[in-house]
């Protein structure tokens, strides 16, 4: 345990940790050899709401390093988007407890993932000491070896093919402060702009969506218009299992307000879907047709907010810009009629759908990787954007189009900071002159330093690992090992490339193509800034000192740019320097948030941005009265655009997708469930959720099933037009009939 920092705010006891709810023992054995269904049952049976947070700690209490809390100290949850703010109870042994903290935004609730952190820095498998591979295994090295031989290898490509021979991979898990020094080091330093990461397969649909539509990216809402909305519409996600605290408040605005109507778009019957009010499951890759058949009825019903567009809203065709009548045309080919066939939903429970989102007094949608994760997944954030402006369901409490995120810091570690290849920080684009010479100036680079083309995304990046024309990659904080998409493809990237893996766990997917192993501090044996869904950045405080050798992220980007010779470049080299470097930056944009200091964001459970001085409260929602960026005379101000408004952009749907054919009959989604979380790097090696959770497994319509001769339990081969995964096949009802689900934690699926 660290020595405690004056300046750092101590939480004692007895005046801020809520009592734990005691249950009593719920079995005779111990959790450890609970299985899924037990747990569930049981936490179903407390009833959901109490099953978060402290019901599920006493729970799992038994499993948990006892002993007395000495210091309570505030924080943030290690794993997704929803950012839930945490007390993390601490004494001489380590972290003893963790709680739900009643004073942030998730109102003390989380879910099985956040309670068990105590379990995750003590998890089995933590790389200690760099590693090399030496005849084809990787053997123990001196940090000094390791990151020299790092630097010669990344100097002599450079040197001998260009800085575009290089290229950093990396995640929204990483701080803010981390993320932001490695793409200032590539793109300021280096001089190449490969850099990006697994959120490019994520939510960058969602971000290119805010900007086309709003100017800029980052919702317009917030979680408090959860309170005031009287329609939810959830479309591609499954907030029950992977955003629990949200769904519980959706859940408790209905219990106080029950005309609350919640909608749930789903291809499978989810946890979601089973506890919301209206469930349409479409045929997957139909539902851009969906919204937009949803739009022709509001238009036809005559549901639109004639003022709200008059004044506030612009169209953009495929030819240019057009006007109401352009939407009109456009609509012609979206009746629900005409759609309803290739949806599978009938056209009168689409046109009541519509007419729920557009009459009701604010409609909030919720979306993630099922609208995200798509080729046509720019347009459906588009188009979703496009629901809430010709209705007016925006700019007032309750009504808002928000894209939930499924990291940590995905929002404020790389959107925000432009850490993605095409873009600066900010909401600066690599390809706008500007931009450019703007962040050169701010950076203190030599004009020209910035290349003027994008660098490689994800994809591409790993394509052209394989070529041979990416050289050395440093990949920090990501599996793509496990996590690619067409991962036989692009496995022989990372065996071609000089591939440095930075992790905290040994033996994930992705460290068995490494040909150096770097160790990293994990979640509280660092400090640094998480920026979660809804702009709010929060601070995660140093707790615990790393085990062994390992480093914090920051400290190994630094390090390397200094062996780089480019230390003038990173001058900032603690994380509270990055911060106040990066905070600075923000007052030449409209993300300011330069009034968050340090000493603030230790003070408050976040702040959210806009934040302009250090005396202003942040902004809850934007482009109305109360963000600094509107003024006092407008009511609505999109100010990310030139004229102030927002843009529909009328994107056709078109059937992009790779079908099913007689070869290849069925539709594969995939997921995430309630307790483990993305690769399970992390969620995997905590023994009550392993041995809680079934190894890799599908799940099949019991037609589908029968049709082929598969019974519940059998051992199936699932084969694509890309590879083939074996596992035992559940019969149920929940996945639509043509369809397949399989969650993807399971390193050995
Ligand atoms: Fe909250 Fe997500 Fe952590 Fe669960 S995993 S406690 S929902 S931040």
């Amino acid at each position: 345990v660290t020595d405690s920092n004056d300046s750092n705010e101590q939480l004692k006891t007895d005046s801020v940790v809520p009592e734990t709810e005691s249950i009593g023992p719920l079995y005779d054995d111990s959790p450890e050899s609970m299985n899924r269904r037990d747990l569930l049952r049981a936490l179903a049976a407390l009833g959901f709401a109490s099953a978060t947070g402290g019901i599920a700690w006493g729970l799992l209490e038994a499993t948990m390093p006892q002993g007395v809390v000495q210091d309570w100290r505030k924080s943030v949850c290690r794993y997704c988007g929803t950012g839930c703010g945490i007390l993390v109870g601490m004494n001489k042994e380590g972290v003893a407890e963790v709680r739900g903290d009643p004073e942030a935004h998730n109102a003390g609730k989380l879910c099985i993932k956040g309670s068990l952190l105590p379990l995750l820095n003590k998890a089995p498998g933590r790389l200690k000491f760099p590693m090399i591979r030496k005849d084809g295994k990787l053997v123990r090295a001196s940090w000094k070896k390791a990151m020299s031989l790092v630097t010669s290898k990344f100097r002599r490509a450079i040197d001998l093919y260009g800085p575009n021979s290089v290229a950093y991979y990396g995640s929204g898990q990483l701080f803010t402060e981390e993320t932001y020094t490695a793409n200032k080091l590539f793109k300021a330093g280096i001089g190449t702009n490969n850099v990006d990461g697994n959120p490019r397969l994520c939510m960058a649909s969602a971000a290119v969506g805010y900007t086309k539509t709003f100017g800029k990216d980052e919702p317009a809402g917030c979680y408090e218009d959860i309170d005031h909305a009287e329609v939810f519409f959830i479309i591609g996600a499954n907030p029950a299992e992977c955003h629990q605290p949200l769904f519980e408040r959706i859940k408790d605005r209905k219990s106080v307000y029950p005309k609350t109507i919640i909608i749930c778009v789903d291809p499978r019957r989810t946890l979601t879907a089973e506890r919301s009010d209206l469930h349409l499951a479409p045929r997957p890759g139909s539902d851009l047709l969906l919204l937009w058949a949803m739009a022709h009825a509001i238009v036809e019903g005559k549901l639109f907010d004639e003022k709200f567009v008059r004044n506030h809203v612009a169209f953009q065709g495929a030819e240019g810009q057009v006007g109401w009548e352009g939407l009109r045309t456009f609509l012609d080919d979206y009746t629900p009629e005409k759609v309803q066939g290739r949806v599978g939903i009938p056209a009168a429970q689409i046109r009541d759908v519509a007419s729920r989102f557009a009459d009701s007094h604010a409609t909030m949608s919720l979306w993630a990787m099922g609208l995200n994760q798509r080729v046509d997944g720019v347009a459906l954030n588009t188009t979703m954007n496009a629901l809430h402006l010709i209705t007016g369901q925006i700019n007032k409490k309750g009504a808002t189009p928000m894209s939930l995120t499924g990291q940590a810091n995905a929002c404020g570690g790389v959107r925000d900071t432009g850490s993605l290849a095409h873009l600066l920080p900010h909401g600066r684009f690599v390809k706008n002159a500007e931009h450019r010479a703007e962040m050169e100036k701010l950076w203190r680079v030599p004009p020209g330093r910035i290349q003027p083309t994008p660098g490689l995304d994800a994809v591409h990046l790993f394509q052209a690992m394989g070529r041979g024309e990416v050289k050395c990659v440093l990949n920090m904080c990501s599996n793509p090992g496990q996590s690619l998409p067409n991962l036989d493809a692009y496995a022989q990237g990372m065996e071609r490339s000089f591939f440095v893996v930075a992790d905290a766990f040994e033996d994930t997917r992705s460290i068995r193509y490494a040909d150096v192993v770097l160790p990293a501090a994990l979640w509280i044996e660092k400090e640094g800034v998480f920026g979660q869904s809804e702009r709010r950045y929060q601070l995660v405080e140093k707790l615990l000192e790393p085990p062994g050798e390992a480093r914090a992220d920051l400290d190994i980007l630094v390090d390397l740019a200094e062996r780089l010779g480019l230390g003038n470049v990173i001058s900032a080299k603690t994380s509270a320097a990055v911060w106040n470097e990066y905070r600075k930056l923000s007052s030449h944009s409209k993300y300011n948030f330069s009034g968050m200091t340090r000493a603030r964001l230790r003070e408050h459970r976040g702040l959210q941005w806009p934040c302009p001085d250090e005396q202003h409260p942040g902004t809850a929602r934007r482009y109305i009265p109360g963000d600094p960026f509107v003024p006092a005379s407008k009511e609505h101000y999109f100010y990310g655009k030139p004229d102030g408004r927002a843009v529909v952009h009328l994107t056709p749907y078109e059937s992009r997708a790779e079908g099913p054919d007689e070869e290849y009959p069925l539709i594969l989604n995939t997921g995430r469930i309630l307790e483990q979380w993305h690769t399970g790097t992390m969620t995997d090696r905590i023994a009550p959720i392993r041995n809680g959770t079934p190894r890799g497994h599908f799940e099949m319509h019991r037609y589908d099933a029968h049709q082929i001769g598969i019974e519940d339990g059998n051992e199936v081969e699932v084969k694509s037009r890309y590879g083939k995964l074996t596992g035992i096949c559940r019969v149920t009802t929940n996945p639509l009939v043509g369809t397949l689900f399989a969650a993807f934690y399971d390193a050995e699926f």
